[in-house]
């Protein structure tokens, strides 16, 4: 027989991502239909460490349901990693008589999830991250709103590019994965994606911009790249316009795609996620990711999580890139 758990804490870790608010208020109001009583930990593992622990329902959470960052903050806090400093987490949520503690975040926080799970804290981790790095679920909360952020930043971009007759390369966020590149470049018809796995030297991408230019007559062309792959973008851009004579211009999109109102989308997959975290709780499992496959809520152990395989997106990537240059 599981012993009936009585309080649960929430904290959000890593990257702000929209979406964050939803879930957290999802466990929330679900602990409080289920006579949990919820506490909000504030600033990530650090709050955690010194005690920056709120009873819920001192908090409206339904007014954050169409905000994004997140209202009980994060924070980077490498001295999670001394297990001292977690013993002294413990100590704090065992002090208030906390069982449980939700972790929204990405694949660190939920190594701090893990952890914290192996000294006997409860543990649920729920995705959390505008990237879409953790393998183990299709989509993670953020992701949704910062792809709709850059497909809305292109086609603004498009028109300026269209109006000059230019080539435009866009560093996107994404973390070592490619899909926020991948994807806003379907989205938008970009003529140029790269991502980690499908990479251009400059010369190739010079050759792309003037076909597309001189050839297919298009006024503009633009490029969505992830980071991390060029150290210096606009030394790229500036090799290409020297090449083809077409003016060309580089530039990143940086915080603002962490920003904004949760999409739709977000808001529902964060609402369930945060409903199941309660729910496995309540059953006794500890030390679980919850996650979206094939359109369903998910869980499975956090260490099979951080384990799981990232699929190349190559194939796809080389795929768009044909259509879109088409
Ligand atoms: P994300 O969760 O988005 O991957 P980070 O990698 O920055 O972001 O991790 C967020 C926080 O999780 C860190 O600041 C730290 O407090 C905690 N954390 C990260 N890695 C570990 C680890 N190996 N052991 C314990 N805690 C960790």
């Amino acid at each position: 027989m599981n012993k009936q758990i009585k309080k649960i804490a929430i904290l959000t870790s890593g990257g702000d991502a929209p979406g964050m608010n939803n879930a957290v208020r999802a466990v929330v109001k679900h602990a409080l239909a289920n006579q949990i009583e919820p506490f909000l930990v504030f600033e990530g593992y650090k709050g955690l460490v010194n005690k920056n622990i709120l009873p819920a329902t001192q908090y409206d959470v339904d007014q954050y349901v169409s905000k994004g960052g997140t209202f009980i903050f994060s924070a980077r806090f490498p001295e999670f990693k001394d297990p001292n400093v977690r013993l002294q987490a413990k100590k704090n949520l065992e002090d208030i008589g906390i069982d449980a503690l939700v972790v929204i975040g990405g694949d660190g926080s939920y190594m701090g999830a893990q952890l914290l799970h192996e000294i006997g804290i409860k543990t649920i981790g729920l995705p959390g991250t505008i990237d879409n790095d953790i393998t183990s679920s299709d989509f993670t909360i953020g992701y949704d709103t910062a792809l709709n952020t850059i497909v809305d930043a292109v086609d603004k971009l498009r028109d300026t590019s269209n109006s000059h007759n230019r080539f435009l390369m866009l560093e996107v966020m994404g973390h070592g994965a490619g899909d926020l590149a991948l994807y806003s470049g379907l989205a938008t018809g970009a003529e140029i994606i790269i991502t980690n796995e499908h990479t251009m030297n400059e010369d190739e991408i010079a050759k792309i911009v003037n076909h597309q230019i001189k050839i297919m007559k298009k006024r503009s062309v633009i490029a969505i790249v992830s980071e991390f792959i060029y150290p210096n973008l606009k030394a790229i851009a500036k090799s290409v316009e020297e090449k083809t004579g077409i003016a060309s211009r580089a530039m990143a999109l940086e915080h603002v795609q962490r920003g904004g109102n949760p999409s739709a989308q977000e808001r529902i997959w964060a609402t369930l996620m945060g409903i199941k975290a309660v729910d496995l709780l309540k059953e006794g499992k500890s030390g679980i990711a919850i996650g979206i496959s094939k359109g369903d809520i998910v869980s499975i152990p956090i260490l099979e999580a951080l384990q799981a395989p990232r699929k190349s997106n190559k194939e796809k990537a080389i795929k768009f890139n044909k259509l879109n240059q088409s």
